[in-house]
């Protein structure tokens, strides 16, 4: 079962939980037994899918044989909250990863088999922290493998980024520590060390491993554990872990079709926390790991928390926090300009179709996302960047909604920005499409509105909330969202997640442009 399946049956389960009539200690044990079931096609450790079991009935047994005053909803959700419970512990050691200090040099060496994603991961650590300013350089210490430096060398030219290797050096602990060393005096503040690995664990690997380790004093040893490896990544993260000190995990290939239970849970024999995910094979596939988070997110409820940190790290927030903006669109106007800062904003957040998936309840949105000619999907952000391409070909006067758009201009600004005249249409339709829903929602006095009392009115009558929304969107845009109705719930979660209700920041305007967009 891959992971997207095991959520899938993870949720099912639980509805069946909360539709019960009554909840008992046999209906306790045959949901447990498909959830165990689950976890086991998705290659869990077995003796970890054994105690979360235990663990659960020890838990709730007491609660289901007390005749209290709990009806069955209660029971469902104390069931469902015991086995997520136990879920987030197979994946959360209980330990704190290694802090990098910013300002200070940090050494860290990476780990683990040929083929585990060591030198990819390598690459896109580096760019991760690099987008967040920090000075990074990375050393390429496998002699083992033919072209890993150039591989190595590829990789630091593509995200610019300092590297040191040898082509005719064939000591890695010598590599390691003359690379080291000079980033060192450079004043780098992260160094990372690429090791080389073997098809399996072998005792030349671990006594090399232990050698560069002795060699760069690293801060934090990083094992890489491929996905797909199944069961027997209890073994390998074992034999790891008793060879150096490993610190931190990345999973990878967390993408596509890899059942990932198996890496997932070993995690507990490294007794290590997993910092990283890698979800592809591109620069900007790799995500932090959060237990609680990826537990949600596989359950289908989203990663606000996941989304806003990202958005806000990358100064997406800011742009849409702009209050001149706001003042504007609350008067109900939103011109060319606003667009273009909007758009900005969203691209800085990389892949859409990721932020889509830390959305609760957005799955729908997902699947109107535009297809490409093999039915693929296409990341929007493409086609976004060929927008913003277009609106930096206007003039400040067309972007500020002061002189109409003509003809004779169209035409220049499609010549100048290499766009097709169809893809111009588009994006004038999309800035009409954008005025009148925010001139609508302007009338209702939402826009005004912040998120608390926007939250309070929903929990209070979300009927009226629903056709007010219902009477200033545009029809397309509301059933792109998967309807009114899915839209609340979007919003109810956001909220719940993001404290909405207890008067967190924001306002309603930052959720219209969040999920307005397409
Ligand atoms: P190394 O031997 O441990 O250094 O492994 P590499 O970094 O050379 O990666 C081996 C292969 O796995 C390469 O083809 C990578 O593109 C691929 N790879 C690494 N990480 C990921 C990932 O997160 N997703 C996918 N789909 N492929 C990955
Ligand atoms: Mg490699």
């Amino acid at each position: 079962m891959v992971l997207s399946e095991l959520g899938g049956a993870l949720s099912q389960a639980f509805q069946k939980l909360s539709r019960s009539s009554s909840i008992d200690e046999e209906t306790v044990k045959q949901i447990l037994k498909e959830i165990v079931s689950a976890l086991i096609s998705s290659d869990v450790n077995v003796q970890m899918v054994k105690a979360l079991r235990e663990n659960v009935l020890t838990k709730v047994t007491p609660l289901l044989e007390s005749d209290s005053a709990i009806d069955s909803s209660g029971r469902a959700r104390l069931i469902e909250k015991a086995v997520v419970e136990e879920l987030v512990k197979i994946l959360d050691p209980g330990k704190e990863p290694y802090k990098l200090k910013k300002g200070k040099c940090n050494v860290i060496m990476f780990v683990g088999l040929q083929g585990a994603g060591k030198t990819t991961t390598v690459a896109k650590y580096c760019h991760y922290y690099q987008q967040r300013k920090w000075k990074v350089a990375m050393v390429c210490a496998d002699t083992f493998r033919a072209g890993a430096f150039d591989q190595l060398k590829q990789n630091a030219t593509k995200i610019r980024v300092p590297f040191y290797g040898s082509y005719t050096e064939n000591d890695p602990v010598k590599i390691a520590a003359e690379g080291v060393a000079q980033f060192r005096k450079e004043g780098y503040e992260l160094i990372i060390v690429d090791t080389s690995g073997r098809h399996k664990q072998e005792t030349a690997l671990f006594a090399e491993m232990e050698e560069v380790q002795k060699a760069v004093c690293p801060d934090d040893v990083v094992f890489v554990m491929d996905s797909s490896i199944g069961q027997a990544a209890a073994a390998q993260a074992k034999a790891f872990k008793e060879s150096v000190s490993v610190g931190s995990v990345v999973i990878t290939k967390l993408d596509g079709h890899a059942k990932g239970g198996g890496a997932l849970s070993a995690v507990a024999f490294t007794k290590s926390p997993i910092v990283f995910i890698g979800t592809g094979e591109h620069f900007d596939a790799l995500e932090p790991f959060n237990a609680s988070r990826f537990i949600g997110k596989l359950l289908g409820r989203g990663d606000t928390v996941g989304l806003l940190t990202e958005l806000s790290e990358k100064g997406v927030l800011d742009a849409v926090g702009n209050p001149e903006m706001q003042k504007r669109m609350i008067k109900g106007e939103f011109t060319l300009r606003d667009l273009r800062e909007q758009y900005t904003g969203i691209l800085k957040i990389g892949s859409l179709s990721k932020m889509f998936e830390m959305i609760p309840g957005a799955g729908d949105m997902m699947k109107n996302l535009p297809k490409g000619p093999n039915g693929q999907t296409v990341d929007p952000s493409v086609a976004l960047k060929k927008c913003l391409v277009m609106m930096d070909s206007m003039t400040a006067a067309e972007l500020d909604g002061v002189v109409e758009m003509n003809e004779t201009r169209a035409i220049r600004i499609i010549r100048g920005s290499g766009a097709t005249p169809d893809e111009f249409q588009k994006l004038m339709m999309q800035h009409k499409q954008f005025e009148k829903m925010i001139g609508g929602m302007s009338k209702t006095g939402l826009l005004k509105q912040n998120e608390s009392d926007m939250m309070k009115q929903m929990k209070r009558d979300p009927k009226q909330l629903a056709n007010q929304l219902q009477r200033s969107l545009d029809p397309n845009m509301l059933k792109s969202m998967g309807g009114v109705d899915k839209m609340l719930d979007m919003m109810k979660s956001f909220g719940d997640m993001t404290g909405g209700g207890g008067g967190g920041g924001g306002d309603f305007s930052k959720l219209a442009k969040l999920f307005g967009q397409k």
